[in-house]
């Protein structure tokens, strides 16, 4: 059986009563759709550090490079017993196995970026980092992030989401044994995500792929999943999916006929013009890859690189 993706979530995102008022801020989506193909670990860093529920609410003050934890109304710092809590909860999570992090947005604990922070004159500026959110990021900086507000944007969901499906496989194929043959079938599978991602980073992991011989196996596994976590955050756009659905049509050269090369042509012209979604091309490609049983694409992960049930690909 395939083990479930771990994923980290701020706990009141689940719909636990865990906020400072006692109230909670479940996510439909995080709980309805994403919690059927994932299993969370919830972190709730205020109560966790001993806060208790409900308390006082708080917020940073200072610079964003060095904040304070303080209660609005009572002014109590509560930094320190923050950042030592904090510091220890990363420790732990390191042997959870985690694929990333959700984070409750605007959280002075939990809030990924632009949350709130009080200058010295009382003014509130969205350039503060919440202050678990700060240091579980610092400990695991390979690890995809996202927060519930973002998760809404329908690009942003599709990213995170293709990060934390593929830093599982990573996972699964090396297992515990390094080989440099399972890091090639993991490149070559790969591929056509890479480059729909990232055409710089699809090039530079091919040539150390390529030159993996003469790399010590440890020092080849760390650089190829930095790469590999660096290409995928960065965005897909329409012009690198359509360089991509030219690259497989390329495969079908001999095998389509005319009016079959025709009906695909058109198809990734009405997706490169924003009429269909990247669901139609792809769904006509896979047909094909079905059909004339194509070796090499069959293996791409890009054709289905996270359970259609999640529907992301099928904005126009
Ligand atoms: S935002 Fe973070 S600290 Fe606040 S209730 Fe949610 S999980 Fe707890």
């Amino acid at each position: 059986m395939k083990n479930m993706i771990r994923l980290g979530i701020s706990t009141c995102l689940l719909g636990e009563n865990v906020r400072y008022d006692g109230g909670h801020k479940r996510d439909r989506f995080v709980t309805d759709t994403l919690g059927h193909f994932v299993e969370f670990v919830p972190v709730c860093p205020e109560r966790e550090c001993g806060l208790g529920v409900p308390r006082e609410s708080m917020h940073l003050e200072g610079s964003p490079d060095s904040p304070r934890l303080v209660t609005s109304r009572t002014k109590i710092d509560h930094t320190e017993r923050m950042v030592n809590w904090a510091r220890k909860r990363v420790k732990e999570l390191e042997g959870e196995g985690l694929c990333g992090f959700v984070f409750k947005s605007n959280s002075p604990s939990s809030g990924m970026e632009r949350v709130r922070i009080y200058n010295e004159k009382g003014i509130p500026e969205k350039k503060g980092v919440g202050m678990f959110a700060r240091i579980f990021m610092e400990h695991f900086p390979l690890l995809p992030v996202e927060e519930d507000g973002r998760l809404h944007d329908v690009r942003l969901r599709e990213n995170f989401i293709e990060r934390i499906f593929a830093l599982m496989r990573w996972r699964e194929l090396l297992g515990d044994k390094q080989s440099r043959g399972k890091l090639v079938a993991f490149h070559t599978q790969h591929k056509l995500l890479l480059l729909s991602h990232s055409p710089k980073h699809y090039r530079t992991m091919g040539k150390l792929v390529a030159d993996a011989k003469n790399m010590p196996p440890g020092q080849l596994y760390s650089r190829y999943q930095v790469l590999l976590m660096e290409a995928l955050k960065l965005q897909t756009t329409v012009k690198k999916n359509v360089n991509v659905l030219q690259h497989m049509m390329g495969y079908f050269k001999r095998q389509l006929s005319t009016d079959e090369k025709q009906e695909l042509l058109e198809v990734i012209d009405q997706y490169r013009q924003g009429y269909t979604p990247l669901v139609v091309p792809i769904t006509l490609i896979k047909h094909y890859v079905r059909k004339y049983d194509q070796p090499y694409l069959k293996e791409q992960v890009y054709l289905t690189p996270h359970p259609v049930e999640l529907k992301l690909r099928n904005h126009a």
